[in-house]
């Protein structure tokens, strides 16, 4: 029988000095699933995915326990690399080499040779729309993460750990990402994903954890989120001069301000109220749009992801 999980951590913690990267963080990741874990730079996403894939010690106290398939990547780290493939952020390919050549060195540290090989290398080529002889100085960035895609799935793993892997790309050469990973997530893959780019994780994530200083701040299905814990709609109103304009519209009980940042943000599930304040501005000092996984990040932290600190 099938384990109900494929990553299971509970009560993780890691220190760098007096820096806490990860303070106390638990979630479990379904079989087939896609997982994301979100949050602003420094927030802990990368020491967790290295936890995970045995790069890195959790703090002994307090006790905290990883289990990837039934395997502790601290004490089992060989098993657990049997099983999982991973993206790193940067894409450490060897460029003396061409595609090929890149695919079938790692096929060989995964003890994969001849006939194999050549299947697999020439499988995942054609998946990913590469070209065997292209040299990697020629490849473009998104060729470049299609290729560093196709060597963490040689070894045909059961969970792909993917860091950020559309960060640096244009947004046509991420769709196409996007939808390569939907195709791998269709196959029975398991991913854990990390991004810092909301629409990435709503676009592909069946759960997700909203990180903040190495703590969980939010918890649940992309979709239900939305659904449950923010007003449907914002009105982003860029120059917050005009508040004095609509002030009075922002007594409102259907109404939710945050004038915390440069942009005035309203929050409602009553469009009709937010149209009637847009009728007071000018055309091109508005814009009114569906709440985001952003928006959530913001109401939960009191801060956008481009902001840290
Ligand atoms: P994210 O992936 O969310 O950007 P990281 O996990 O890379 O966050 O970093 C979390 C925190 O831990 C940051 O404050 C970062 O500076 C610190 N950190 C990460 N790796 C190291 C390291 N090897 N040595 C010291 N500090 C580190």
């Amino acid at each position: 029988m099938r384990q109900p999980y494929a990553i299971c951590a509970q009560n993780i913690h890691k220190s760098y000095g007096k820096t806490k990267a990860v303070d106390g963080l638990s979630f479990v990741v379904k079989q087939a699933e896609c997982f994301g874990l979100l949050g602003p730079n420094g927030a802990g996403k990368t020491t967790i995915m290295k936890m995970v894939y045995g790069k890195a010690e959790r703090d002994a106290r307090p006790e905290g326990v990883i289990d990837v398939l039934g395997f502790d990547p601290q004490y089992n780290p060989l098993n657990v690399r049997h099983i999982l493939g991973v993206v790193p952020q940067e894409d450490n390919l060897d460029e003396e080499l061409n595609v090929y050549q890149n695919l079938s060195l790692f096929a060989k540290f995964y003890g994969i040779s001849g006939t194999a090989a050549k299947t697999a290398i020439g499988h995942l080529i054609e998946m990913m729309e590469l070209s065997a002889h292209s040299k990697i100085r020629e490849l473009s960035g998104g060729m470049k993460r299609r290729l560093t895609i196709a060597r963490a799935l040689l070894n045909d793993p059961k969970i792909l750990i993917l860091d950020e892997p559309t960060t640096g790309l244009d947004p046509q050469v991420r769709h196409m990402i996007w939808d390569k990973l939907r195709l791998m997530k269709k196959s029975g893959i398991t991913m854990l994903l990390t991004t810092h780019y909301m629409e990435e994780a709503f676009q592909l994530c069946d759960n997700l954890i909203i990180m903040h200083k190495g703590q969980m701040v939010i918890e649940g299905q992309p979709r239900q989120l939305l659904q449950q814990s923010i007003e449907k709609y914002v009105l982003d109103i860029v120059n917050k001069d005009h508040a004095a304009e609509i002030g009075d519209c922002l007594n409102s009980p259907s109404i939710r301000a945050d004038m915390s940042r440069e942009t005035l943000h309203i929050y409602s599930d009553d469009i009709e109220a937010l149209n009637e304040i847009t009728t007071r501005l000018e055309p091109g000092d508005y814009f009114l749009r569906a709440a985001n996984l952003e928006d959530l990040f913001i109401k939960a932290t009191g801060r956008a992801l481009d902001d840290a600190g």
